[in-house]
Parts: C-alpha cells; structure tokens; sequence
C-alpha cells in the first residue's frame, strides 16, 4: 500500500484517525472485540453487564409512535423475551424483525420500562445451520464515512505490504515473557481461536502486553532523551540572598503550609542549578500554587531575571494579575500586563516592558507567545494551568528566552508515583496540603425538579452578605445552544431574585467585557454570577459560597471537581449543589455518588478511571501527558518499571536500536516530546 496514491477522501480520514503513513495502520490495534462466538440465553443476557449475543424468533414488532417514532419489537428464546429498540431504522431493519423470523442480536441489555431490552443491536438474520464465529471480531476507531470493513481492509493490506521485523533484540522482550512484535501483531489483528477471550478483551495477553510494552518504550526513550538534552543546555543560576521572597512572605496575612515550603524548596534548589528547570507544581483546586509561583518569580527578580506568567484564560490571566500586582507592587516591582484584547497603545507599553525589562513580570494569556513579544531576560517561565496549553505554545515561549527555567502548575490530580515515573522529563512537585481554616465544601444532590427551592437558597445566602455561581451546563452538540441557555438561567434568576445584581459570562464574550463582570463580581457589585464552564480554571473570589452546577451528570468529573473548587475558599460554610435531570443512567448514579462522596482530587481521579475502564486516561489526557494508546498506566505499572530499564539500557549501549525503535512509534514526534 503506498499512501501517497490513495483517493484524497480516504487519505483525509485516515489523517483524521491520526493514520499518516502505512505502518500506522499496523499499529491501530482494535479499540475493543465482539464477541460472538457464544450464545446467551435471553434469561441470563443482562447479568454481565456487557455486550452479549441471543438468538429468538421475533414475535412482534411494530411502529410507535411515542414518545417519538420508533420501531419496538420482542424477540423470544426458550429461556425469556428481550425488547428490541431501534430509535431510527430502515426498511431493511423492519424487515429483519417481521414476526416469525429468527435473527441474532449483539448489543448490551437493559432493564428498561417495559423490561429488557437492546437499544439498537446489530442485527443479523439466521437460519438453524448459521454458524456461531469461531473467533473474536475486532473493532477499530474510526471516523464518519470509513466503515468497519473497509478500515478492517486497510489494516489487513497494510499488515501484508509493511516490514513486521523487531526493533528489539529477543534478550530485551524474552526475559520479559514477551513474544516477538510480528506473531504479537498478527494476532491482535486476527484473533486466534485457541486463546482465552479475556485475554483479548482485558489486555492481558503476551501479545497485547508486546504493544503495551513497546508504546511505553518508546515514551521513555523520548522522554529520556529530552531530559539529557535538556542538561546540555545553560540556564542562569538563581540563588540569591532571598530578600524579595521574604519581604513577600512578610506582607501576607498567612504563613505558607508545610507543603508549600516543601515545594519552594523543591523549585529554589532546581533554580538554583545551571540547567533549565522542568518542573511541574501540583496541587488540588485551592492548595495554594500561586504564591508559590510568586515566591519562585521573586528569586529570578532578585537575581535581575523577568518572568513570564501564562494563564490559559484571560479571566485566569487577569485575575493573576492582579492579586500579582497586590503582592509585589508595595514591594516596588513593576507587573505588566499583555493580553489580546489590550488597546494598541497598552499593549504596545507592555511589549516595550518585555522587550526592554523594564517590568521584570510579565503576566499574560497566548498573546505572550506571538511573535511580536521578545523579552530582555527571561529567566523563569511559569505556565498556570499547564495541560490547558498545547505543545506548540509551550515550544514557542521556550524559544523566547534562551532556555529559561520553566515551572508548569496543574490542578488535574495524576497520582504523584505515577507521575513521577511516566514524565521522564519532568520532575515532579506535589502541594499535597490545603491551607488550614478551610470549611469542608458540603455537596448536595438535588433534582431538578425542586429548582426554586434551590432559588430560594440562593436568596438566602445573598441576604447573609455571601456570593454565588451558578453554572450552566455543558451542550456539547451546540455551543449556540449553550449560549441561549446561560442567557435564559440569567433573564430568569434576574426576574426571581429582584433587587440583588445577577451578571452573566460566557465564552462568547469579549475578554474585556468578561473581564468587567469578573471585576464586578470580585468586588462584590455582582452577587450572583450565572456562567458557562469559562469559570472552570483557577479563579478565586472568597466571599464565594455557594456554587450551583446544572445538569452535573452531563459533566466529566475532573470538571466538575474543578468547579466545585471555586467555592470553599473563604471561611465561610460553603455548598455545592448538583442539579441533575432525572432519570439517571446507573453510571451517571455512580458518577454523581463518586463526586458526592469525596472531595481529594486525587481520590476522585482514581474512581474516575476505574469507572471510564481501562485505556481511556481521562486524567492523564488532559494533562497533556504525550498520549499513550494502549498502556495503562496503573494496570500496568510492571510494564512501566520494565521500559524504564530497558529504555536506560538502550540509551547507554544501543543507540542505533533505540532509534529505530523512536522511528517505528513516533516518527517526528521527537520534536514535540522535547517540550
Ligand atoms: P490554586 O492552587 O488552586 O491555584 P490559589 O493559589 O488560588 O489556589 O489559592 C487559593 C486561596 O488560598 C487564595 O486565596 C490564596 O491566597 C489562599 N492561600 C494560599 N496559601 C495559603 C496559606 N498558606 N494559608 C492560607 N491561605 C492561603
Ligand atoms: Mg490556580
């Protein structure tokens, strides 16, 4: 196969697979299995949980009409009746189910209403002498307009024209018990029949462990060499007397927390080296990163370095502006203040403060990576919200200075042993503390259906002198349709809760006109604040106490705890109440109750990934950790430990393997990972 002369419609799917060259369909392993290969009884079809096929004659079907049109038919074995439901349908389909033939269903069994039921299952008719498949199917990822079978095609070519030779010697992978990457493809690709199943499904197979185990080689191998470059390169040593930091500390109204000093001294001895920093600063919502981050600034400064700080929101951006500007102006330092939405005369002022050093701190969204920013001295880089940021930007601010010191900050709570074991690159700081004097957050959990007890609340805790979101929910279809909701919920509360000051902010505002409300609401002019998710990251009003998230189970529980971290930062009691439309899916409950339950993000994450199954490293993702397909990262912790070593090993003796081994998993993604 020679990508080059495939039909431009195709190549662009494939592209939008991630799929570039042939070998990369070698490596799009099945996204999961079917399995057909056994029948179950109609009776036992919904004990699993999972996909299961039944076999029975249909006994009735027909059009209904309600709630909307849709075809609803039974289908019966010796054991039981199953419903079937298909919401859109064809003629074909209708067919299929006439009453008295027998077909096959696969598909997932619910108890619904009116009993068990499949919501559109495949379907496929079947005579007595139909014959049950011997082996597994295999499903692949694909996109609109790509079919199951011809993806399933292109593999199977790609598998036939593509070099499967090893990159690894066999005194590598034997030792591991693992089979050589060609047979270990083929199978993944073509399921055997004499294997166990679970094996596939559950990863657990030598072969599946092959792949696990090559991906996280080749991470490692990147990532290790990115580090070693990294030391190669210079970068001013920072370790001054500390006078800045102190009178910083000595301005405050609270001591920093033992964690905080931890991670200081973390951050001050990494300053400190003549080698870029790398380090990434964790800590829940609310432990306390920015004056750390601050303190870290006051030691480049004292030393006559700038410092950049970037924000993924210009909410976030100016907000950390200010309380910036709080701090260290009465310490007699200039903050600039670089936006895009800035006048041309102001941001031609902050520019000429980058480019001339006239402020040592710059403070900023991406508008701080275009071309047009140049700085005098940059010594320290420090990013907010780091996995809100894509690779490339954070390439173009290295490129800035020299190869400043770089401290990346994220509220996504990956486990700190993990961590520290996936980003070769990256050392690791953990704020594994809150402030004292935090009231717990109390959560609620409250239908819908009782929104204006929720009104009245609101009402209440106005009158008490206290402030409150209100979140609007997530539509992810239509970003229109979200937008008109935000403005109902605020005409609405508006109407309800005359005489106190409801604002409204959403992602299709101007940034200075978002900019204004968050000013009016920080100081309390506004004490109802009706928003889309744009307030998801970092922003911090105290007097916030009480937030009101709606329709919380269309929401991903990083974000939801995200959220409700924006409450439960004064010393007020502080509530978050869930409003969710019923009736809720049983793992909708489960999410819901996980967020309930528990307040450690870290705690969270981990019931998050346990719920989403393995593969799907919700967490980790979004931390903009380089994504892995196929490892897991806790499942297969042995697999991690054994890349580490390998990778250490063909780095010290076996470059050329090493390479090859890069060029067969990230071709010309070394570039990126070096970030
Ligand atoms: P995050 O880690 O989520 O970015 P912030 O830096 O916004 O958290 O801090 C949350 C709040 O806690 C801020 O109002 C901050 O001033 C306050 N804070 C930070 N450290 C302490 C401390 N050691 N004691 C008391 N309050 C603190
Ligand atoms: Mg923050």
């Amino acid at each position: 196969m020679d990508f080059a002369q495939l039909a431009p419609a195709l190549k662009s799917k494939l592209i939008k697979l991630g799929l570039t060259r042939p070998f990369d369909l070698v490596l799009h392993l099945p996204l999961r299995y079917e399995d057909e290969t056994q029948l179950v009884p109609i009776n036992e079809s919904g004990f699993g949980g999972g996909p299961v096929l039944v076999e029975g004659e249909v006994h009735s079907c027909d059009v209904q009409f309600r709630p909307r049109r849709q075809l609803v038919a039974r289908v019966v074995d010796d054991t039981g009746v199953l419903v079937v439901r298909l919401i859109h349908f064809y003629p074909s389909q209708a067919k299929q189910l006439e009453v008295g033939k027998r077909v096959r269903l696969y598909g997932e069994v619910r108890h619904g209403f009116w009993g068990d039921e499949m919501v559109h299952p495949k379907i496929r008719s079947v005579s007595d002498r139909t014959r049950l498949n011997e082996a597994l199917t295999p499903v692949y990822s694909t996109t609109a307009g790509l079919a199951q079978h011809q993806i399933t095609k292109l593999v199977h070519q790609a598998l036939s024209g593509c070099s499967l030779t090893d990159t690894l010697p066999p005194d590598i992978t034997e030792p591991l018990g693992l089979p050589d990457f060609r047979s270990s493809v083929l199978l993944l690709h073509n399921p055997p029949t004499d294997i166990p199943n679970i094996q596939l499904t559950e990863r657990t197979h030598p072969a599946w462990r092959r792949l696990k185990f090559d991906e996280l080689l080749a991470q490692q191998l990147s990532l290790r060499m990115a580090r070693a470059e990294r030391r190669e390169k210079d970068a001013p040593v920072i370790n001054p007397p500390g006078d800045l930091a102190r009178r910083l500390l000595a301005s405050l109204p609270f001591g920093l927390t033992g964690a905080q000093q931890k991670v200081l001294t973390e951050i001050n001895h990494d300053l400190a080296q003549p080698h870029p920093m790398q380090r990434l600063l964790q800590g829940d919502v609310g432990a306390g990163k920015t004056i750390v981050a601050a303190l870290a600034a006051c030691q480049a400064m004292e030393c006559g370095y700038q410092v950049a700080l970037l924000a993924p929101t210009e909410i976030l951006a100016e907000q950390h502006y200010r309380k910036l500007a709080t701090w260290l102006e009465p310490l007699g330092i200039r903050v600039a203040w670089l936006a895009g939405s800035l006048k041309a005369k102001a941001k031609r002022e902050a520019l000429e403060d980058a480019a001339l050093g006239t402020a040592p701190l710059i403070v900023g969204t991406h508008a701080l990576f275009q071309n047009q920013v140049t700085f005098a001295n940059l010594g320290l880089a420090i990013v907010d919200e780091q996995h809100r940021f894509g690779v490339a930007q954070r390439l173009a601010l290295r490129e800035k200075g020299q190869s400043p010191h770089q401290l990346m900050m994220s509220a996504t709570p990956i486990p700190r042993t993990l961590a520290m074991s996936f980003y070769a690159d990256l050392d690791v700081s953990v704020i594994d503390e809150l402030p004292p004097g935090r009231t717990p957050i109390v959560t609620k959990l409250i239908s819908d259906a009782r929104r204006d007890e929720v009104i009245a609340r609101i009402a209440a805790k106005v009158l008490e002198g206290r402030q409150v979101y209100w979140v609007c929910p997530l539509i992810e279809e239509s970003e229109a349709l979200q937008l008109q909701t935000a403005v109902d919920t605020h005409a609405q509360l508006t109407l309800e809760l005359n005489g106190i000051a409801v604002g409204l902010v959403h992602g299709r505002m101007k940034p200075d006109e978002k900019a204004a409300v968050m000013a009016q609401f920080l100081t309390n002019d506004i004490q109802v604040l009706v928003a889309t998710t744009v307030i998801e990251v970092g922003v911090d009003v105290p007097n916030a106490s009480l937030m009101v998230i709606e329709h919380a189970e269309r929401m991903g529980l990083a974000q939801l705890h995200q959220l409700r971290g924006r409450v439960g930062r004064g010393a007020h009691a502080s509530l978050c109440v869930l409003l969710y439309t019923g009736p809720l899916s049983d793992n909708a409950k489960s999410r819901l109750r996980v967020i309930y339950e528990n307040t450690d993000g870290f705690e969270i994450a981990r019931q998050d990934m346990d719920l989403r199954g393995p593969g799907e490293l919700a967490g980790v993702r979004q931390s903009g950790v380089p994504m892995l397909r196929f490892a897991d990262l806790e499942r297969d912790a042995d697999l991690l430990d054994a890349a580490r070593e390998a990778a250490e090993i063909l780095l010290a003796g076996q470059r050329p393997t090493a390479m090859a081994h890069l060029d067969r998993w990230l071709p010309g993604r070394e570039a990126l990972l070096k970030v």
